[in-house]
């Protein structure tokens, strides 16, 4: 099996690809991790929670960084900081319940850069 160091969920949105890029090479490198892009994020949970656990099965990553981002149009206008906390934990604990020992990391990338959730 091929094991990934890290599994990155991110929005599909363009303007944060480089800032979340730029994040994942400081804490790993090409070739260590999985990544998923999906509309929303974590907001979609039933896709996100889905691709997550094929990774989980297949590459059995150490650690998960959820990234949500400030002003998500998948969102709309429910875009609060707590909106996204919220869709962010709740993915988080549904994968640490399959991996109790994975470490995952809430994350919000911001136009000021990535902040912890
Ligand atoms: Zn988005």
């Amino acid at each position: 099996m091929h094991k990934a160091k890290i599994l990155a969920i991110h929005c599909i949105d363009l303007r944060f690809q480089e800032m979340i890029d730029k994040d994942l090479q400081q804490r790993s490198s090409y070739g260590k991790f999985d990544r998923i892009s999906i509309p929303g994020a974590s907001m979609d949970f039933e896709n996100a929670q889905k691709y997550a656990l094929i990774s989980l099965q297949l590459h059995n990553p150490d650690e998960v960084l959820i990234y949500e981002h400030e002003d998500c149009g998948a969102y709309g206008k429910e875009n609060s900081k707590d909106v996204h906390k919220s869709n962010a934990q709740k993915l988080a604990d549904a994968l640490m319940q399959e991996k109790p020992s994975l470490q995952v990391h809430t994350l919000i990338a911001t136009f000021n850069g990535i902040q912890r959730l």
